[in-house]
């Protein structure tokens, strides 16, 4: 047995987590879901993706905002349903927002990983990618005591055996779920982060998020980091939650 996996299980012996979702006691190698609530979880991501028939972990479609916005592919594990709170899927994500659970951290990059491990050919040349993610409203952090996405991001890019870096800040005010319709492209604000200018000619950069409900966020990111000379850029979220009619732009029907 590894060191790090008799630190994992000692970590697990020293607190044994519930799930998540029912609540009742995990085993080690369940992490945050039981294997119950983690079969419902897989019908979450077994629905298929509209546009190109993929399940949804292994559909890249992004959508017509994102793709107008430099992110052509976006890799995903599953789609939020914002009118079932109850399901897995929502729940993981709240809790990794609000309770920092080492075992929900590990489930959601495990299972981001693998979406992404899916859509890009990574067994040569990793120095060309690099992980970043949107980071958080600083008060979010602040209150919160981290920024999950970061979590998230920097545990794949050890699975990956990828480059972590982080160039930008927040500077939205507001949290995107207090803000509608196209308020949320004006709220969402990000500035480059202080310190030695760093140029990504060459580089595909991964941006890590959580949900992506319009796209608003990680539009506003790769838009900045687009500017770093990027040769491309690819979304990842744990989760979608816009419509299938955001996948293409309405028709404009000229009398
Ligand atoms: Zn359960
Ligand atoms: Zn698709």
């Amino acid at each position: 047995m590894k060191l790090s996996e008799i630190w994992e299980r000692a970590l697990f012996l020293l607190s044994v987590p519930k799930c998540i979702c029912c609540g009742e006691l995990l085993d080690f190698e369940e992490k945050a879901l039981c294997s119950s609530c983690s079969e419902i979880f897989n019908e979450q991501k077994s629905r298929n993706c509209s546009r190109c028939s993929r399940k949804i972990p292994y559909c890249t479609c992004s959508n017509f905002y994102l793709e107008s916005h430099y992110v052509k592919k976006l890799i995903k594990v599953y789609r939020y349903n914002s009118s079932k709170p109850e399901l897995p899927g929502n729940l993981l994500v709240y809790c990794l927002k609000h309770d920092n659970r080492r075992d929900a951290f590990i489930r959601a990059s495990v299972e981001l990983a693998h979406s992404i491990e899916a859509a890009i050919d990574l067994s040569e040349n990793k120095e060309y990618f690099i992980i970043t993610n949107v980071p958080r409203r600083h008060k979010a952090i602040l209150e919160n005591g981290y920024d999950h996405a970061e979590m998230i991001a920097r545990r794949i890019a050890k699975i990956l055996g990828i480059e972590y870096a982080q160039f930008l800040v927040s500077k939205t005010e507001k949290p995107q779920k207090e803000v509608y319709g196209e308020k949320r492209k004006e709220n969402a604000k990000f500035d480059y982060k202080k310190g030695p200018e760093r140029s990504l000619k060459g580089k595909t950069v991964i941006i890590v998020d959580d949900v992506v409900t319009t796209g608003s966020s990680l539009a506003a990111c790769a838009a900045l980091i687009r500017g770093m000379g990027t040769r491309k850029i690819i979304g990842a979220a744990l989760s979608i939650a816009y419509k299938d009619s955001y996948l293409k732009p309405r028709p404009s029907y000229s009398r």
